[in-house]
């Protein structure tokens, strides 16, 4: 609200609805917590996990990334950012293996949650439960634009949830979708959710220029 207008308010007797302070995030004072950095390819995802884990481990916690082992697009023990920022990670090959080896630590990133199976939203759970603070990464809708994988459940069970934009590859608005394509064009809306190694590009979109498969309408209706 701009500061005349809480004048005006003030003035007519008005009760003042928003504040500017609001919102105000503070971690809880004891136990663990569960935050969720979501959105689409490109939007900074991974740099931001990044920077949180920074700061705690300078604070002198005990900070690890986890990630599947699908993942190998940069580097097998590294989450390495689009725009260059890498902290090392441990790449794990189940849920189990992963709730294992975070018990010796007090901060625990979770990079590309969207790969991992549905016990994932548990493990986070119990983590927290345990104490741990744990930073969740990944992206919230698929190709499609429909919601991806075990990530609904995280958000609604997450403490703190950031919604991240990119910038839409086309008009340069704000990007909240991942479009796939192939050979340039869409790519199938019945092609298979996850493709590992493919030969596909995929670009940060907008809602407008998002554009579904050729074949969407025919499996929508
Ligand atoms: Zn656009």
């Amino acid at each position: 609200m701009h500061p005349s207008e809480d004048r005006v308010a003030a003035l007519s007797g008005r009760r003042r609805i928003y504040d500017r302070e609001t919102v105000i995030r503070i971690p809880p004072q004891r136990g663990g917590w569960l935050e969720v950095i979501c959105g689409p390819m490109f939007s900074g995802k991974s740099e931001e996990m990044i920077r949180r884990l920074r700061r705690a481990e300078i604070a002198g916690q005990r900070v690890v990334i986890f990630k599947p082992r699908i993942d190998d697009r940069y580097d097998a023990t590294d989450v390495v950012s689009h725009a260059g920022a890498s902290m090392r990670a441990a790449a794990v090959e189940s849920v189990p293996e992963l709730t294992a080896r975070a018990a010796a630590y007090d901060v625990v990133g979770i990079d590309e949650v969207q790969f991992f199976d549905e016990s994932i939203v548990a493990a986070a759970l119990d983590l927290a439960d345990r104490g741990l603070r744990v930073i969740i990464s990944g992206l919230d809708q698929d190709f499609r634009r429909l919601p991806f994988g075990v990530m609904p459940e995280l958000l609604a069970h997450a403490e703190f949830v950031d919604k991240l934009q990119a910038v839409c590859h086309r008009c340069g608005g704000t990007a909240t979708t991942t479009q796939r394509l192939v050979d340039g064009r869409p790519a199938p809306y019945s092609g298979d959710t996850v493709v590992v190694g493919a030969a596909e590009q995929y670009e940060a979109r907008c809602r407008d220029c998002h554009e579904a498969g050729a074949d969407a309408v025919a499996l929508v209706a």
